[in-house]
């Protein structure tokens, strides 16, 4: 069995668990830092939707590929700066990780010019961490309202629970936001805690290492 197969049925069997239909959750195959080897023997397999946490990273790595798998679909999960909105819009299918008002304008303009309007998920810092990107769970409804003016069509929200809490608490938290805001889309879940997120309503897992192995460090390769 490949990862990518172990992956599926584990997610199939958490679908059942809670009753919800395996096509509910989509899996985010999150690429960033991988070798191409390993991701193209995951496009070779039939997965076309990937992840990635990096601008430029992402354009060397994808914008080759256009022509050869034009059925691929990329989800930006990084921190974006507005100034590079543009670019982004340009290479990315859906953005996971809108987190002020001033990104929003910025996304907003850059789909305008380009006549290209990608969905967008708004990111929560569940835990309120500093050194983290998200909006406050307090300041949510305000984004989302700002958002929904400028014209983003967005689809759900988006969190990283602190590396050391239960993620549950983050999913729950999340999950009841994305309710009061009427709101379908969860992305919620990476390798430790995907089938947790799951239970807790998730639409799209985001899973690296569990799909690509440990990172390899580029030096020792
Ligand atoms: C790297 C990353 C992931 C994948 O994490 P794994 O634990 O390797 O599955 C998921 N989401 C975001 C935002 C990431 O940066």
């Amino acid at each position: 069995m490949t990862a990518l197969q172990d992956i599926r049925s584990r997610m199939s069997a958490a679908c059942k668990d809670a009753g919800r239909k395996t096509e509910s959750v989509s899996l985010v195959a999150v690429s960033k830092t991988q070798p191409p080897e390993k991701v193209e023997a995951l496009l070779k397999q039939g997965h076309h939707l990937f992840g990635e946490n990096r601008l430029q990273e992402a354009q060397a790595r994808w914008l080759p590929l256009e022509d050869a798998y034009p059925d691929v679909k990329l989800h930006f999960i990084g921190h974006l700066q507005s100034n590079k909105a543009a670019e982004a819009v340009a290479l990315f299918d859906v953005i996971e990780t809108v987190d002020s008002a001033k990104l929003a304008d910025a996304l907003a303009a850059a789909m305008e010019k380009q006549d290209r309007h990608i969905p967008c998920f708004i990111q929560v810092n569940t835990g309120e961490e500093p050194q983290k990107g998200g909006v406050a769970p307090q300041e949510l409804p305000a984004l989302f309202a700002h958002c929904k003016k400028a014209g983003l069509d967005i689809k759900g929200l988006m969190c990283i629970p602190p590396a050391d809490d239960l993620p549950a608490p983050h999913f729950a938290l999340l999950h009841k936001l994305a309710g009061e805001l009427g709101l379908e889309g969860l992305s919620i879940g990476m390798s430790g805690d995907f089938e947790t997120a799951i239970r807790y309503g998730s639409t799209h897992i985001r899973v690296g290492t569990a799909l690509f192995g440990i990172r390899e460090n580029n030096l020792t390769k």
